[in-house]
């Protein structure tokens, strides 16, 4: 028995069952044995690879649109560029060297890494230091500790990774999904809670999901970004969360685990799995405008980045690529565009405050 199952039953015995949150939590973020407490799980000798990790282009992009914005936002002398969740620091070591571009926002930029994990903290560094030794990134374990002013912040596939709460609907009304302990089968199992959850937890229009259905609402992603969008809609600045998930709110199940690029059972291997949840964007932009910010999309990533010009970023790439570079080129636009790959599944939404122009990918958006 792992650690971490043999702390989870020593926990439900104590306390009886957790939510969903408190057991992804766990799972994620235990001090000891937390998946992304312990290790790098990115790329393909680990768990899941990300955009950035497939090719410098997402970086890229993505640096050339902060300085777009940057402009849009009067071109302030110091702003906090900012990013959570940074994986290995290869997205913002790409959207540094893009950035060189426009040299002023360049100087301009802070750079604030929003990170738990210790090991991937150690990859960022390394990698940043490498490849930009003139920049110095600041470490933080929540965005609340960033310093006030201007930012510019970039979120690809954080939200996923915040826990989630999930509630069913049954006969009787809405029952929360919980983690229990089976003695008989001696593992992890669901149980659903005796009592009714409060009615305002569950937003319409998910309140009207019928019998059977399940509904997931991530407390700590909507206060994330309700912090997030407060702070650019009082201070000025803007916002790229990117991500797998829905547009709009609806019931589903969507708990995942992901071990080695295949899908795994949720509470089979606590703490060796990594778990994820789709991201409601609806809820999430809700949350945002509430807090004063404007939202633009989601659009999805195919056609955000071929509105920034991804397909004349790979031309330019591949005219000075060898042959098996440019054939890794070709497959990467696919894999990060193409609607049957990340191009419509990952969706990108834009907050930033009230003030500033349509920004730069969201000219079709609503
Ligand atoms: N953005 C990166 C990594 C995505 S994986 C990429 O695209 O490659 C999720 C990232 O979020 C990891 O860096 C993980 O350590 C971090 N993370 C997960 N939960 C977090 C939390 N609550 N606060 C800060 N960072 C967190």
């Amino acid at each position: 028995m792992t650690g971490l199952r043999n702390h989870l039953r020593r926990r439900i015995a104590l306390e009886g069952p957790l939510t969903v949150a408190r057991y992804m939590e766990e799972c994620l973020g235990n001090p000891r044995h937390g998946y992304y407490m312990t290790r790098d799980p990115l790329g393909r000798a680990g768990d899941f690879t990300t955009a950035p990790e497939i090719s410098q282009m997402f970086g890229e992009l993505i640096g050339l649109w902060a300085a777009v914005q940057w402009r849009a936002m009067g071109g302030p002398g110091a702003v906090h560029l900012v990013e959570l969740g940074p994986g290995r620091g290869t997205l913002m070591a790409d959207a540094l060297r893009a950035a060189g571009q426009v040299p002023e926002f360049r100087a301009a930029a802070h750079v604030h890494l929003v990170e738990t994990g210790p090991v991937l903290r150690e990859r960022q560094r390394e990698t940043l230091a490498t490849a930009h030794p003139d920049v110095a990134p600041k470490w933080w374990n929540d965005l609340s500790q960033v310093p006030d002013g201007p930012a510019i912040a970039i979120a690809n596939e954080f939200f996923d990774a915040l826990p989630i709460r999930q509630f069913l609907r049954g006969p009787d009304g809405w029952r929360e999904r919980l983690v229990g302990w089976d003695e008989d089968a001696g593992g992890l199992a669901f149980v659903r809670s005796g009592a009714q959850p409060t009615t305002p937890l569950i937003p319409p229009p998910l309140d009207a999901a019928p019998e059977g259905g399940v509904v997931e609402i991530c407390p700590a992603g909507l206060r994330k970004a309700h912090t997030l969008a407060a702070r650019l809609a009082a201070q000025g600045g803007a916002a790229l969360i990117v991500d797998y998930g829905h547009d709009r709110s609806a019931p589903g199940d969507t708990l995942q685990a992901v071990k080695g690029h295949e899908y795994a059972g949720v509470l089979d291997d606590p703490g060796d799995v990594d778990l994820t949840a789709h991201v409601d964007f609806q809820q999430l932009a809700n949350v945002c405008i509430r807090a004063g910010a404007a939202t633009f999309g989601p659009v999805g990533q195919g056609d955000f980045l071929s509105a920034l010009g991804i397909r004349e970023r790979a031309a330019a790439l591949t005219a000075r690529a060898g042959e098996d570079q440019r054939a890794d080129i070709e497959a990467a636009l696919d894999r990060l565009t193409g609607a049957d790959q990340m191009g419509r599944l990952f969706r990108v939404l834009a907050v930033q405050h009230p003030r500033l122009p349509r920004p730069s990918g969201f000219e079709q958006a609503v």
